[in-house]
């Protein structure tokens, strides 16, 4: 297996963008309106292509074609209605409404099926950000993929990266919950406006919109957990911030209803959260760098509050303070997100970079921090291994950078998709946890 180059970390969290433009990354996620381009990347569909889930959708690794439009909002849902009509599949609603009045709808497939709660191993979550294009679809297709070559008994192509029939049915032994689109409000008006809309559609003040992924219970509310100097890059209290992270952690129906997916299905064990654009596979930890030395020091620990998300610094040298994670489980969560981004570079369209979450630049209230830190928190609760993966390439063409060109959609449906693939394999190979059926 080819590794990717290791490279400093300074030197990559310059080049790389992950989620922010780098004027919100700065100015505490303000962004200023460029009407220099005027296309707006790959057209939204019109109408609908699956017929209200009279047909199931396809990905790129079963087929040879060009997908040109993306999907809309509402095929979204039919799409995955297709899947249920023709798999039988079973789907889910969060018991959550979003502000607008919509519904957080998932599936769940592969396990051991039925009813029973704890098949289910692997959670993917797709467009939290509502302007990352394509999350949602690569998702979707994904899962079509897989269960259309399981039924024919087929392998798998993305790019030249390939799989056997054989592991496809590993892959789907892992059990698998999914939600495409996590922020359907978000997403909804992104594809009406064209505005580069990020956050969700909740009223804040004389402001619109949650940066979602600054609102889970993980040192959310930043102002105290991290250090002053760094605390305008972690997330916002403005309203009007790209990275307004809510009055309180989980004040957001679509954060809640991430947290209800991991409850209820209490035995996953591998969470990606799929974002764009920066060509990355991030593992834990979000918050600062990581350290297996100091068990006590770590996220619940108030007495590093004022030099948490200070990289530059040594733990447990003077106040120096690095995120705590045991050895074994770190060598997992790099191991795997190495296996992902070696297949996503194969896949063809770019190449990925593997790092640390926080080498990009340190955040709070992250989904993946989120999910790694709750078998910390509670002991009881089972281990999350939890990834950010940004996928593409910034459109320098479009009106907002996040709006993928045709022939990057399609390049980065193959990589994610093989990344997916990968992760899955990769999954089986550490361990799902207990073996336990119902
Ligand atoms: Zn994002």
């Amino acid at each position: 297996m080819k590794f990717l180059p290791i490279h400093g970390l300074l030197a990559l969290a310059s080049l790389s963008v992950a989620c922010l433009l780098p004027e919100e990354r700065k100015n505490d996620g303000v962004r200023q309106v460029t009407r220099r381009q005027v296309g707006n990347g790959t057209p939204v569909g019109t109408g609908d292509r699956f017929r209200g889930g009279a047909t199931a959708p396809r990905g790129l690794g079963t087929q040879s074609m060009t997908f040109s439009t993306l999907l809309n909002v509402n095929e979204i849902k039919s799409g995955l209605q297709g899947l249920v009509n023709a798999y039988g599949i079973e789907t889910f609603e969060t018991p959550y409404k979003t502000y607008e009045g919509a519904r957080i709808i998932g599936a769940k497939v592969g396990g051991s099926g039925g009813n029973c709660t704890d098949a289910y191993r692997v959670f993917f979550n797709g467009n939290i950000h509502a302007r990352e294009r394509g999350s949602a679809d690569n998702v979707l297709y994904f899962i079509s993929d897989l269960l259309y070559a399981d039924k024919n008994n087929i392998g798998l192509t993305y790019g030249s990266k390939t799989y056997t029939s054989a592991q496809v049915k590993t892959a789907l032994s892992a059990g698998i919950v999914f939600i495409p689109l996590s922020n359907p409000d978000g997403v909804d008006y992104d594809q009406r406006t064209n505005s580069c809309w990020r956050k969700n559609r909740k009223p804040a003040g004389s402001a619109v919109g949650i940066d979602l992924n600054r609102n889970f219970d993980f040192l959310w509310d930043f102002t105290t957990t991290f250090a002053p100097n760094v605390q305008s890059t972690v997330g916002s209290t403005r309203p009007s911030s790209e990275t307004y992270h809510g009055t309180s952690p989980f004040s957001e129906p679509e954060t809640r209803s991430i947290k209800w997916v991991m409850d209820t299905y209490s035995k996953v064990r591998w969470f990606i959260d799929l974002h764009s654009f920066a060509g990355d596979v991030l593992h834990s930890w979000g918050s600062d760098e990581n350290q297996s030395k100091y068990s006590y020091m770590n996220f619940m620990n108030s007495s590093y509050d004022s030099v948490r998300g200070i990289l530059t610094d040594t733990p447990g040298s003077g106040r120096g303070y690095g995120e705590y994670t045991p050895t074994k489980e770190s060598e997992v969560n790099v191991g795997a997100a190495r296996r992902m981004g070696s297949a996503m570079s194969t896949a063809g369209g770019r190449s990925y970079t593997v790092m640390q979450s926080s080498a990009l630049y340190p955040t709070s209230g992250a989904s993946d921090d989120y999910a790694y830190s709750r078998h910390f928190a509670d002991p009881s609760l089972n281990l999350i291994h939890a990834y950010t993966v940004e996928f593409g390439f910034g459109n320098t063409a479009a009106s907002c950078p996040f709006y993928p060109s045709v022939s990057q959609f399609n390049a980065n449906i193959k990589a994610t998709n093989a990344g997916f693939m990968e992760f899955l394999l990769a999954a089986v190979e550490y361990g799902l946890g207990d073996k336990s059926t119902c």
